[in-house]
């Protein structure tokens, strides 16, 4: 998200005529835009601004002193904080970056000082940068397209509705005509992002006839409830604005995060099985394998409901890899509950895992009423354990996509070695192939062309000749297109029994190591 947010940031800046420094030397003002979900990512600013007040002594006398200003999350949070430092001079919140220009004019002038902070932390209900250009890198293979704000859940553990305040949603149109100019531009990868993602409603549109079951809860995963009631009437919901972002762009790849699995309704499981173009990757961050522990973290569901959406997920795309987030050490998790989330990382078959030691936040359910009552020891032992057992799921399932076809994205080349290229299947695996020469057509009935590098923003067809706990070895086919291997295969994954069984003119005789 917050990439994605410093590129709204630029686009701002960038229609107030600011252009970008190309190091915080030669800044005039220095944003440091910034999350405050862990604590350790606010560690990480403080340690910042001590750099920063460092800088800001050497700087010349002749030049503008340097406006230094905090945004985004922790602006919000820690805005007292924040101005004790003695080095910041702007604080904005992450629905604030419209007044950033009119805070770097105040700096400018002397506008700041003991009793006049330049601060706008204020939360919006509505602001969704929508008609914001944002400014990417260049050239870039995959972009973030914002689509919601804010979110509504309330988890008992979770600063994010305190930080980034309600959800609201974009026009649909407005998310439609970016990705399409994404497209025009060679862009072959667009993110779809939002604190909620999945819980997208554009209620722009208010003429839309109500469908009638818009506020009730078959709105959500079967098993699922939210303590907040949406209005849903006449929205387009998220599976409906997926559907029409993967028609638009069939060539497009398109993933979103961060999802909440309340709201992977049937609908929106059957949108994603259905079009070859949206990944078969999905975030279901489960937070614990207790139903004990997920109501104390106000999650709106049991681990039988998870373990039943996961079974569902499965069932409609055998080929779909699942990621989660898991929280360890959490008020009251006693030992069986521990257990019960391990079971579930072993049962899941999670092919990504964020695993975190509970760390109590201010203003959260569970820092006012909740007991911190899991020793940091035990916390960090349990956490040891969650990644142990994840591990090595991730090593078998990693294993297991040995002598698989997939369609891979070519990003570049790796930070390994420039002789080693890496992308991801539509699966979300991170690949490495050697950067050689590969045949410039794929499919039986295209005609043999010559041999060609491959560049970012390929695709290609790759076996996976081995693999690790972290990463995938592939062996490239030939560059081909999304419509081309999945008429050939019918899926962008395929099996190592039917890759086996390749078309004439596509088996590789050998394998290179690079
Ligand atoms: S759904 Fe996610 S962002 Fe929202 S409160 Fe829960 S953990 Fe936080």
């Amino acid at each position: 998200m917050n990439s994605s947010d410093t590129e709204i940031l630029r686009g701002i800046l960038a229609q107030h005529g600011f252009t970008r420094a190309d190091d915080p030397a030669g800044a005039d003002v220095i944003l440091l835009n910034t999350c405050a979900i862990r604590e350790k990512a606010e560690q990480k600013i403080f340690s910042r601004l001590g750099e920063i007040k460092a800088l800001k002594k050497t700087r010349d006398s002749e030049r503008m002193p340097v406006c230094v200003g905090v945004i985004g999350c922790m602006a919000e949070r820690l805005k007292d904080q924040l101005f004790e430092q003695k080095v910041v001079d702007i604080v904005a919140g992450p629905d604030a970056f419209r007044s950033l220009p009119g805070l770097i004019h105040l700096f400018t002038q002397g506008r700041d000082g003991e009793d006049n902070d330049l601060i706008n932390v204020q939360l919006s209900t509505e602001e969704t940068y929508a008609d914001v250009r944002p400014v990417r890198e260049v050239g870039a293979v995959s972009a973030a397209v914002s689509i919601m704000r804010g979110c509504n859940n309330m988890c008992s553990f979770c600063i994010v509705p305190f930080t980034r305040g309600r959800e609201r949603s974009r026009p649909a149109a407005s998310i439609l005509a970016e990705v399409k100019q994404l497209h025009e531009e060679g862009c072959k990868e667009v993110l779809l992002l939002g604190q909620n993602v999945n819980s997208y409603a554009d209620l722009s549109g208010s003429e839309r006839a109500s469908t009638g079951n818009e506020a009730s809860t078959s709105y959500y995963a079967e098993g699922f409830s939210s303590v907040y009631k949406p209005r849903r009437e006449g929205a387009i919901p998220f599976g409906e604005l997926l559907e029409a972002v993967a028609k638009a762009v069939p060539e497009m790849r398109i993933r979103f995060t961060s999802p909440h699995p309340k709201d992977f309704s049937d609908e929106v499981l059957q949108v994603i099985a259905k079009h070859s173009n949206i990944c078969k990757n999905l975030h279901m961050p489960a937070q614990s394998g207790s139903t004990r522990v997920l109501s104390g973290m106000k999650r709106g569901y049991t681990r039988e409901a998870y373990d039943a959406l996961v079974e569902r997920a499965r069932a409609l795309m055998p080929e779909i890899a699942l990621s989660t987030d898991i929280i360890v050490g959490f008020c009251g998790e006693e030992e069986e509950d521990h257990q019960g989330t391990l079971d579930l990382l072993r049962t899941a078959g999670y092919d990504q895992a964020f695993l975190f030691a509970y760390s109590k936040r201010d203003k959260t359910h569970a820092a006012r009423h909740l007991q911190d009552d899991v020793p940091q020891d035990v916390k960090m032992r349990r956490l040891n354990e969650a990644i142990h057992v994840y591990k090595e799921v991730l090593t078998a399932r990693n294993q297991a996509e040995v002598s698989c076809r997939h369609l891979v994205l070519v990003e570049g080349p790796s930070r390994r070695s420039p002789s080693i290229l890496t992308g991801r299947t539509c699966t979300g695996k991170r690949v490495f192939m050697c950067d050689e020469e590969v045949s410039s057509s794929y499919g039986p009935s295209q005609p043999r062309r010559s041999a060609a590098r491959m560049q970012p923003g390929d695709y290609v067809a790759v076996d996976i000749i081995s693999a690790t706990g972290s990463a995938l070895q592939a062996k490239a086919l030939g560059v081909t297109s999304i419509a081309e291997f999945v008429d050939l295969h019918g899926s962008t994954v395929v099996s190592a029994q039917d890759a086996a069984c390749q078309p004439p003119g596509l088996a590789v005789a050998a394998y290179a190591e690079c």
